[in-house]
């Protein structure tokens, strides 16, 4: 098993000293190599989830595991990525790419290679030497996924990286992300609010209750193409599991 979450809730201080809980009592395992969504409304804690996944935050309570191992700090079993890119504007595509390798001592000749390598891989040849503002969205994501991968990380965990895109460049990085993913048969965790993409994407869902975020459904997936999200959205099926997620949500009762 590659991630667990055991009754893991999780409170913060505001600034005016109140207490918030952002999740409570959070229970679920990520299997290794296994594609998961986080799916919720906005607020419910899933970007505090990736936070503790990824060691930036502790849980107020329970713990969370990768690898068997507990996470108490940021360490190199666990790749994330933001909904901005977050690269950086002075440094070169393939430089952003080696930036990782370069924070954990790599030498230049094997970061040079590995970050050449997950560029292609990202289907950015040729891009190397642009800078950040030279590339559209899209790319700019793929050159953060790349990144992320270059570390090599046992688990990739990725905060809405599609949102800020217009409905064809998403679809379209949806599948390349898909595509780079399964490739690398890597354990993938992704927090969206978009609930078609979380089908079109994923083996399982995880749906969370407004915050405090409670798990109020978990759905397997039971569709083919995990590494072709276009040829899944042709599927009639998918309609079927965004109706699932209507109701564990209560959208139709909230549209009332
Ligand atoms: P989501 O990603 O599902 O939109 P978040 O995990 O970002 O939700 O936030 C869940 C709740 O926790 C929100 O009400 C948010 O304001 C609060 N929260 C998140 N981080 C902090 C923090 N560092 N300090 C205080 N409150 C926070
Ligand atoms: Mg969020």
């Amino acid at each position: 098993m590659a991630l667990e979450f055991r009754s893991v809730t999780k409170t913060f201080t505001t600034n005016s000293g109140d207490l918030l809980t952002a999740v409570k009592d959070v229970n679920f395992v990520v299997n290794e190599g296994e594609f998961v969504s986080v799916v919720g409304p906005s607020g419910c804690g899933k970007s505090t989830i990736l936070s503790m996944t990824a060691g930036l935050y502790q849980p107020t309570q329970g713990e969370v595991l990768v690898s068997k191992e507990r996470v108490t700090g940021p360490n190199s079993h666990v790749g994330f990525m933001l909904q901005k890119d977050l690269l950086l504007p002075w440094r070169s595509i393939v430089a952003n790419i080696e930036f990782g390798l370069e924070a954990r001592g790599v030498a230049k000749a094997e970061r040079r290679e590995r970050a050449l390598r997950e560029l292609r891989h990202c289907h950015l040849n040729g891009f190397e030497n642009q800078f950040p503002y030279q590339l559209s969205g899209g790319m700019r994501q793929r050159a953060a996924l790349a990144r992320t991968l270059a570390i090599d990380p046992e688990i990739i965990l990725l905060d809405e990286p599609f949102s800020a895109l217009d409905a064809q460049t998403k679809l379209l990085l949806q599948n390349s992300f898909a595509k780079t993913i399964s490739e690398t048969g890597k354990t993938t965790l992704l927090i969206t609010h978009d609930l078609a993409e979380s089908v079109l994407m994923s083996d399982r869902i995880i749906v969370l209750s407004e915050r405090p975020g409670t798990i109020v459904a978990e759905i397997k997936v039971d569709l083919p193409h995990r590494d072709q999200p276009i040829k899944r959205r042709m599927m009639p099926e998918v309609s079927e599991y965004a109706a699932q997620l209507f109701k564990h949500l209560k959208l139709e009762e909230k549209a009332a």
